[in-house]
């Protein structure tokens, strides 16, 4: 397949390879769609297994950052940067020529983090470039995403349990949250504060002491989806729940942040099919990006806009569960044709 027809089987804008011969940096950026706002999409530091690889994984990153973003309301496209590592030696002056490949791209591309980014990386290309954001609190930006995130996930249960005919309520609940990093250990916290019975796992024992520390039951990491729960919150990798995992979900609900729960499209229909409400994930998750695009904003950021955007998660998670429900189609294919048609009413 040539990078043409590979752009245009998701549509996507402009792709842009980026090679600085005094450092050895070799990225690719993508930009999907720009119809809603500059394309804004976290910068990947990966040492993939070739080029082929990373071509792969920036058109699909980027294509899921626009769905993301129109779902989220946000005034913001997709785009996303993968660097092929590993990153060069001279991390300075690689950023700087990374953020003048940013710069060219003259605000159709904003950078943020991911896998193998910091804050320290954002501020270093922000002295070539305007356009990167996810800054410090300290520096006038967003700071740390990640309990925006926890904020949305919780959000999304509270849609997820109106959509399961629950009471909406914690109180008393058993939430099984796998994965007790950054936005799991928040989840966990705020699951608990609200009265909820909360099991939890993780591979690294460190977080599973904090887990514990806090209140959490740990229990089987290779099990948890099999425990009886009312929510079970996946949090830590992607692609969890898949055939074999689905058939013993001992949940009524999957509402979790994780990115890319679903291993293949089919599992959207067998929760479906098992009568188990699911949130899809580019939705519910989308507090961090809410938070970061916020930098955007002509008047800078706004911690009170934020708290309203993520909160309204819950709404926009009734309607897709509402539209999945009269439509008889899965949560997934209705966020997703919500995405699409926002991006296509943006492009007209
Ligand atoms: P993190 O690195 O802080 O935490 C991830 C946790 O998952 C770690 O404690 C790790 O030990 C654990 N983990 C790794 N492999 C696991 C496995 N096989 N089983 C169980 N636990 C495992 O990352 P994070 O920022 O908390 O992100 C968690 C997930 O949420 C990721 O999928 C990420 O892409 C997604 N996400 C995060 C944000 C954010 O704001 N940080 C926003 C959107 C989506």
């Amino acid at each position: 397949m040539t990078v043409f027809s590979q752009m245009a089987a998701a549509g996507h804008e402009q792709v842009c390879h980026v090679a600085d011969a005094d450092t050895g940096l070799r990225a690719i950026v993508a930009v999907h769609s720009t119809a809603l706002g500059p394309g804004l999409g976290g910068v990947r530091i990966r040492e993939y297994a070739d080029e082929q690889a990373a071509l792969v994984d920036v058109l699909r990153l980027s294509e899921a950052m626009s769905y993301k973003a129109a779902c989220a309301g946000l005034r913001c496209g997709g785009a996303k940067a993968v660097v092929l590592g590993p990153f060069p030696r001279d991390r300075e002056a690689a950023m700087h020529a990374l953020g003048r490949a940013v710069d060219g791209l003259s605000g159709r591309y904003v950078a943020t983090e991911d896998m193998g980014m910091t804050e320290a990386d954002i501020a270093l290309l922000n002295e070539v470039t305007p356009h990167a954001v996810g800054r410090s609190l300290e520096a006038g930006g967003s700071g740390d995403p990640s309990p925006h995130t926890a904020d949305g996930v919780i959000a999304g249960m509270r849609a997820s349990l109106r959509a399961a005919g629950r009471t909406v309520d914690f109180q008393g609940l058993r939430v099984a949250v796998q994965g007790c990093g950054n936005v799991g250990f928040g989840v966990i916290e705020r699951l608990l504060a609200a009265g909820a019975t909360v099991i939890a796992s993780d591979v690294s024992q460190q977080a599973r002491e904090r887990a514990a520390g806090a209140g959490a039951q740990i229990v089987d990491n290779d099990r948890i989806h099999a425990e009886s729960a009312d929510i079970f919150a996946p949090c830590g990798i992607g692609a969890i729940l898949n055939a074999g995992s689905i058939a013993e979900l001992g949940c009524a609900i999957v509402a979790g942040g994780a990115n890319n729960q679903l291993a293949e499209a089919e599992d959207g229909e067998r929760l479906a099919a098992r009568g188990i409400v699911y949130a899809p994930d580019f939705v519910i998750n989308a507090g961090g990006l809410i938070n970061v695009s916020d930098e955007l904003d002509s008047e800078g950021y706004n911690a009170e806009r934020v708290r309203f955007r993520v909160a309204s998660i819950e709404s926009t998670l009734d309607e897709v569960f509402a539209q999945a429900s009269a439509q008889g189609e899965t949560t997934e294919r209705v966020a997703m044709a919500m995405a699409k048609t926002r991006i296509e009413a943006g492009s007209r």
